[in-house]
């Protein structure tokens, strides 16, 4: 594969665009390149998966840090070495509870029984996020997302015992998992219990841990899930997979997967809630004495007649062509708005023939003008 060129460069923006910058330039390259513009154009498809990859990663403000930092090795699996070690190294952080457990386990009266190390805790929630296009939005679509996360350990079942091994009742607490010390002051016998040092207030020990696992119980993996992205979301939104979190500590239930969506523009169609704008360019002679247009919509083009006399700037709807709600509260609309094309670039016989026009339109206006002056009157008194 060719080297991959620079992303900002791809979207001919400086190193700090801003994310409107960067919108804007990709909505305008989307728009050259779409492959509906250009069809069976091999290069073209090339450039328009170019201009979607870069636009995924530099308007995710978290990938485009990681990008900035790391260039492409950043953010793409695929690319480059030590990558494989991903997230190897980070195997701390899901020990953080039991730490904590074990440090404040004892001696602090209510909270006690509240950091309980043997007690039912929900796994924490998983954040990602997930880069889909316009239509994927409108319509909803499924997608198996890929992410790091805390499991049972399948080679102990959750014990952290090794194969063949059992954990133990703690010699040292008798599995009580607290240890009470005298301590003779000049108040006399103070008694304090505390968490036990030996097995952190587990009341049990693990003789000979699991080698997967060092004795935890839970690793860390890399897993897939296919989530059903639902149709209507909107940029920016997230949608929450109950249960496919991080496994729950002692039984706990596991957290929840939440997802953050990410639209890419669209080049043609805007989305104002559920309503989808866009824009259709007509001649001047279309939109003056009317014609049968074909009009893009999410559904595939349509037949849609403008009227003779069609403005510059009206709009038309078409109903229930928009967005479904998310919600399930039925569907937008499509709203056309009718630009009008003023020719450049005539020839001499087109000059004349405008020309000609304009001498008719001259007199139609002043007509015209008088026409509805009365009809206007008409209608006051
Ligand atoms: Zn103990
Ligand atoms: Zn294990």
């Amino acid at each position: 594969m060719a080297e991959k060129r620079d992303y900002y460069e791809v979207l001919g923006v400086s190193r700090n665009a801003s994310t409107d910058e960067i919108k804007k330039a990709y909505r305008a390259l989307a728009k050259k390149y779409h492959p509906d513009l250009h069809p069976g154009d091999k290069a073209a498809e090339e450039k328009f998966k170019e201009i979607n990859e870069a636009y995924e990663v530099l308007s995710d403000s978290d990938k485009k840090a990681k990008y900035d930092r790391f260039g492409h090795a950043g953010v793409d699996p695929s690319y480059g070495a030590g990558q494989g070690s991903g997230f190897g190294g980070m195997n701390m952080d899901f020990d953080l509870g039991d730490i904590f457990s074990s440090f404040f386990g004892g001696g602090f009266g209510g909270s006690a029984q509240r950091a309980n190390p043997n007690a039912p805790r929900r796994g924490s929630d998983i954040q990602t996020g997930v880069t889909i296009s316009f239509e994927e939005a409108a319509k909803g679509c499924r997608r198996t997302i890929e992410v790091p996360r805390i499991e049972v350990c399948d080679e102990c079942s959750g014990t952290g015992a090794a194969r063949g091994t059992t954990t133990q009742t703690c010699p040292e607490c008798g599995g009580r998992g607290q240890v009470s010390t005298q301590q003779r002051t000049p108040f006399g016998v103070i008694q304090t219990s505390k968490a036990c040092p030996r097995c952190g207030g587990r009341g049990t020990i693990i003789p000979t841990p699991c080698n997967k696992c060092k004795g935890n119980g839970r690793i860390r993996r890399n897993v897939k899930i296919e989530v059903t992205i639902p149709a209507g979301i909107d940029d920016r939104q997230v949608f929450t997979v109950r249960g496919q979190g991080n496994k729950g500590i002692n039984g706990g239930p596991a957290g929840d997967l939440r997802v953050g969506v990410n639209v890419r523009p669209h080049p043609f169609f805007e989305r104002d809630g559920d309503n989808v704008w866009c824009e259709v360019t007509v001649s001047f002679a279309q939109a003056a004495l009317g014609d049968e247009l074909e009009v893009p919509t999410l559904d595939g083009k349509v037949k849609y007649s403008i009227p003779a006399g069609t403005q510059p700037g009206d709009v038309f709807k078409l109903r229930d062509r928009g967005i479904p709600n998310v919600n399930g509260r039925g569907r937008g609309d499509q709203l056309v708005r009718i630009v009008v094309d003023v020719p450049k670039n005539l020839t001499p016989r087109q000059k004349e023939l405008i020309r000609e026009l304009g001498k008719e339109f001259g007199q139609t206006n002043i007509h015209e003008t008088e026409e509805r002056k009365g009809f206007f009157g008409k209608k006051k008194r």
